[in-house]
């Protein structure tokens, strides 16, 4: 730039220059104006006002200046690139595409992550080249349907060409000449592993609350689930069997050698009828020394059932301290699904019968006969 004293300023030069300072005229150009980056640009360091500098056609011999301030547009420019920069933080990933063709022509940092790919790979592809081909067709009919009659936002769940599965928010962006795509990718393998370890604590909880601590069975909460579930299944032509198992003088077996052994009886008992059942079966700790057994077999094979459940318990003495062995009973009281019967007559008669087999002498099976067949039942 010219090292010299300037001759003459304007108003709006010595504005830009010095302000309300001591005039311009006199003052070294040089000193006026600082950091001259390039051809045009300049600083005036009174100011702080970033100066436009074009030479004019020599004036009367003496080299003329034109001074442009630059303020708006450097704030223009430093708000597009906070604006850039925010975009590029952002963790979701942004892409911008053309509406009609898909061709994508902006993208930040978060969306090359996403789609895995260089940014020359990115320039100018197609935004349905990124995700798996199944999900392709959907998307691009969605944006014909949905968004270009609608107009406004869309939201979808998609999986990108790298099993990512991510959802995909579309917002169009109407400008002067052309209308381009907004699309925000969003990552969901985190909101889905956090969905799998709620519905993993979830299903540990349900468990829990239909388990007895002690024996690992079902508890009363378990089996009222399980008998409806009975119910219904039974109402489909599965009939099934409840039998009540109760331990025979569990309270002496307490008092003798003591509650810690008790639990340990119950322990082996549970066992023994847990072995006993298919899969489909379920058997639950109903109360204290009370065990019952929901079965889908046909009538005819429960007594057998039952008195095999009840030899299993009485074949497996428990061992003592002393060395002795301890032999359980069990007693059996057996009822059989009748559509006329709730889940509590049921049980009712299940009680009923297992009442019975106490009265009898205990250590033995008893299965009330099935109810007559009333004219009401008949009906349904
Ligand atoms: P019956 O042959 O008529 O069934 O006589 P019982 O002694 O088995 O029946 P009773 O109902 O008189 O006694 C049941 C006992 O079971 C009383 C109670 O202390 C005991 N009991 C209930 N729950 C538990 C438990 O969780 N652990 C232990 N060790 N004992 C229990
Ligand atoms: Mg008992
Ligand atoms: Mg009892």
């Amino acid at each position: 730039m010219i090292a010299a004293a300037c001759i003459i300023a304007n108003a709006a030069a010595q504005q830009l220059l010095n302000g309300k300072g001591p005039s311009v005229v006199g003052a070294d150009f040089n000193n006026l104006v600082t950091h001259p980056e390039g051809h045009h640009f300049a600083t005036a360091p009174y100011t702080q006002v970033p100066l436009e500098v074009h030479s004019l056609p020599p004036f009367q011999g003496f080299e003329a200046l034109q001074l442009g301030d630059r303020s708006t547009l450097v704030s223009t420019h430093r708000a597009l690139q906070r604006l850039r920069s925010l975009v590029d933080s952002w963790p979701d990933g942004v892409l911008v595409c053309d509406f009609e063709s898909l061709h994508i022509y902006e993208w930040n940092t978060a969306a090359r992550h996403l789609i895995d790919a260089r940014g020359s790979a990115i320039e100018g592809s197609r935004l349905p080249q990124w995700l798996l081909s199944s999900d392709r067709r959907a998307l691009q009919r969605r944006i014909r349907q949905d968004l270009a009659k609608q107009g406004d936002t869309l939201r979808h769940n998609l999986t990108l060409h790298n099993d990512t599965p991510v959802e995909i928010t579309l917002v169009p962006m109407r400008d002067t000449d052309a209308t381009s795509l907004i699309a925000v990718l969003r990552d969901r393998r985190p909101y889905l592993d956090h969905l799998h370890t709620v519905k993993r604590k979830l299903a540990k909880a349900e468990e829990m609350i239909s388990q007895d601590a002690l024996t690992g069975l079902l508890n009363r909460l378990g089996f009222e689930q399980a008998i409806e579930e009975f119910m219904v299944e039974a109402r489909h032509d599965k009939p099934f069997a409840l039998m009540i198992a109760d331990i025979d003088h569990f309270k002496d077996i307490n008092d003798t050698h003591g509650h810690q052994l008790g639990d340990e009886a119950l322990k082996v008992v549970a066992a023994r009828l847990a072995e006993q059942l298919r899969d489909d079966d379920a058997v639950a700790r109903y109360g204290g020394e009370e065990f019952c057994i929901l079965m889908a077999i046909p009538g005819t094979r429960v007594v057998d059932i039952a008195e095999r459940m009840r030899h299993a318990v009485s074949a497996t003495p428990i061992g003592l301290a002393d060395g002795s062995r301890l032999t359980l009973t069990i007693s059996i009281g057996a009822t059989y699904y009748q559509p006329a019967l709730s889940a509590e007559a049921m049980f009712e008669r299940a009680d009923a019968a297992l009442y019975e087999a106490k009265e009898y002498g205990r250590n033995r099976t008893v299965m009330l006969q099935p109810l007559p067949v009333t004219a009401a039942d008949e009906e349904e």
